[in-house]
């Protein structure tokens, strides 16, 4: 009579609790594709992520578990058709299903909604009775589970949460119905790939092969997307050429990568690990704390035969990532498995494969031992640092933090590659005019020197390879101030602050004042007190180098202003502000002039990155081995340089507003980041895609 026991073969226990509260939006788990076969096992978890099934035991998900059917839907194929009598319940467990209404004039389809795993799709149909109002279909290889009709009654009568969350369900689906934007569905056939359209996507979406632009008819963009629901890439394209209103369709993933191959096909196997780039750039290495880990496990030294699969992944995990040059490595337990991402060159890189899930605890564990970590301690952050040394003997940091996360404890591995090469500033600006004035300025005795921007926009490069010249040109004893220390430069006293230990920059830097350096670093202001030691310092014989967040270089100095630093003291001591952003660099094994749309070259003019009329041959990376076929290589820097000459240093003493200060730096002080940019895509070192996101955001 109750159909809800256990079955026998039903597994219950610890690892499948986790669930989802009724109500709350289904999670965006991105599910690679799974051809294979989900063991019956990770049902009841699968049914537990999702809001209608969250409110059942353990043991009632596990024997309604055994009732589900499995299907496996190839791309495009039907799960129902408008006007079907649906025969259950369905539930994602994999790919993407998309739910479209059909013209009954013209045929077209119209996508409502796309669910992916653990979405369910049905009780409407359900409840009522009736047949299905819309077509619901694959729009990738797809897994789904149906659930027998005859089932819910059951579950309804025993569980009253479950007719709750059903309810909510049906009025769910039923909005989609009614929802005025639904999305049309585009097979493509009737639209031709534009490769100058295409060069309208930021570099980072090309890649992705999830949107694509198909035609611009006046000021409205034809764009299909996988998933119409990425509306941050819609932002992203719309900030390259805002103004434009998009028509978005949709279409399937297969679809797009076949639509745009001429641009797509290489770079789609861009994800890393093997048997693609990967494996080649692996190196070997080996960890400096091993003698540590050794002692705690000595199966590890001793045995001899092969090792065990989590120490051969954090070889593979970390030999790849060192070998790439990735700046920070991410080792995420997700349902899937272990997840590897690296971030090169300022973007996300997946490794192909994720590695099993019964490794998780394993190299975890592992890294928390090479990094002196507590391994009983999985429920708090813990953060610690390890040492590898590369064949070619080169030694590298790594800082590594863990946050306990729903599959496990994530790890982010923070690659500090002090022994690496310090970039000279001929690497990090190309216009040649502000490399001089910046070099310049760095002979100064005194004064103080800020560089702004995001995190990430690499200020610490360029302060490095400022001090770096310093340490050549002249001999002189410089100081570093730093949180934490990047890079080793030889010659140099750089000093880390432990706020837990009680040393703050403003107490290091006021101890480092007392040795009577002639250069400071202080790494980052980021509070008041530093900014104030620092600026006094600059005013007494010392030249100070620093960094601030900030969206521009008036906002720099209207920020020292904010925090209380006194207008003469900025005047007097600041020689400069640098605004710095990074953007990708045009491939140059493969750089080729390129005619990009009059809408790109419009915006480029209305932004001063060109000038109005002006005849210019923009570049483009074709695609080549190198750069496969992105036509991007490396990054460069986008910049603008605010010097401070007497006009300005008067605006600043009189407590001048930004708009003063923008018209007194308007008299020949100031490089505005749009000129650079508008250099930069005339010595075809970067591609408009790249620079004019960032007119969005720079105030400068
Ligand atoms: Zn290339």
């Amino acid at each position: 009579m109750l159909p809800l026991r256990e079955s026998k073969g039903g597994r219950e226990g610890g690892s499948l609790t986790s669930s989802r509260p009724a109500g709350e939006a289904p999670g965006r788990i991105s599910i690679a594709p799974v051809s294979g076969a989900r063991s019956i096992a990770s049902l009841p978890e699968l049914l537990g992520e999702n809001s209608l099934f969250a409110s059942l035991t353990v043991p009632q998900r596990t024997a309604l578990a055994a009732r589900f059917v499995r299907r496996e839907l190839a791309a495009r194929s039907e799960l129902f058709r408008r006007g079907d009598v649906l025969p259950g319940l369905a539930v994602v467990e994999s790919g993407h299903l998309g739910l479209a209404t059909r013209n009954l004039t013209s045929g077209a389809l119209r996508v409502a909604a796309t669910l992916r795993a653990p979405d369910a799709f049905g009780s409407t149909a359900l409840v009522l009775g009736a047949p299905s109002e819309l077509d619901v279909f694959a729009l990738e290889p797809t897994v789904v589970h149906l659930l027998p009709k005859e089932m819910l009654g059951a579950i309804m009568r025993q569980v009253p949460e479950f007719a709750i969350a059903l309810s909510r369900s049906v009025a769910v689906e039923a909005s989609l119905f009614s929802a005025p934007g639904s999305i049309p569905w585009s097979d493509l056939e009737r639209y031709v790939f534009d490769d100058r359209l295409f060069a309208c996507l930021p570099a980072g979406l090309a890649a992705k092969g999830r949107i694509c632009p198909l035609e611009l008819t006046g000021d409205t963009m034809t764009v299909a997307m996988v998933d119409p629901r990425e509306v941050a890439a819609l932002d992203a394209l719309s900030a390259v050429v805002p103004g434009v209103r998009f028509r978005v369709v949709a279409c399937a993933a297969d679809d797009l990568r076949r639509f745009a191959a001429a641009r797509l096909a290489v770079r789609t196997e861009s994800d890393l690990g093997p048997p693609s780039v990967g494996s080649e750039s692996r190196v070997s290495f080996r960890f400096l704390s091993e003698d540590l880990a050794a002692t705690k496990d000595p199966r590890a030294k001793v045995s001899v035969g092969p090792p065990p699969p989590a120490v051969s992944a954090i070889e593979e995990i970390l030999g790849v990532g060192l070998g790439v040059g990735a700046s920070d490595i991410h080792i995420e337990p997700e349902r899937s498995g272990v997840v590897v991402r690296y971030r090169l060159d300022g973007s996300l890189k997946r490794r192909k494969e994720p590695f099993p899930g019964d490794l998780t605890k394993g190299i975890v564990s592992r890294l928390k031992t090479l990094s002196r970590l507590d391994i009983t301690e999985t429920r708090r952050p813990q953060d610690g640092r390890l040492s590898v040394q590369l064949q070619s003997g080169r030694l590298i940091d790594l800082r590594m933090s863990t946050v306990p996360a729903k599959f496990g404890e994530k790890v982010a591995l923070r690659v500090l590659d002090s022994d690496g090469a310090v970039g000279d500033l001929k690497s990090i600006f190309a216009v040649e005019q502000v490399r001089t004035l910046f070099t310049r300025l760095l002979s100064r005795k005194t004064g103080f020197i800020l560089v702004t921007g995001p995190t990430g926009s690499g200020k610490s490069t360029t302060l490095y390879s400022a001090l770096n010249l310093c340490r050549a040109a002249r001999d002189v004893n410089i100081m570093t101030v730093e949180d934490p220390i990047e890079y080793h430069l030889d010659g140099v006293t750089q000093v880390e602050v432990h706020p837990e230990a009680g040393t703050t920059f403003a107490t290091v830097l006021r101890a480092l004042l007392r040795q009577d350096p002639n250069i400071i670093l202080v790494g980052e202001m980021r509070d008041a007190e530093t900014a104030r030691i620092a600026v006094e310092a600059s005013l007494t014989g010392h030249l100070v180098l620093s960094s601030m967040h900030a969206n521009g270089t008036f906002e720099a100095i209207a920020r020292l202003r904010d925090i209380g630093i006194e207008p003469y003291a900025i005047a007097n001591g600041l020689l400069a502000v640098l605004h710095q952003r990074l953007v990708q660099r045009i491939c140059p094994h493969c750089v080729a002039p390129f005619e990009y749309p009059p809408i790109i070259v419009s915006q480029l003019e209305r932004h001063g990155v060109l000038e109005r009329g002006e005849p210019t041959v923009l570049m483009r990376g074709a695609g080549c081995a190198r750069c496969r076929n992105t036509g991007l290589l490396g990054r460069t820097t986008v910049c603008g340089l605010l010097l401070i000459n007497d006009d300005l240093r008067d605006a600043i003493t009189h407590r001048a507003s930004l708009a003063e200060l923008r018209s007194a730096a308007g008299r020949g002080a100031h490089i505005e980041l749009p000129s650079y940019a508008g250099a930069l895509l005339r010595m075809g070192v970067t591609v408009p895609g790249e620079v004019l996101p960032l007119m969005q955001n720079v105030q400068d």
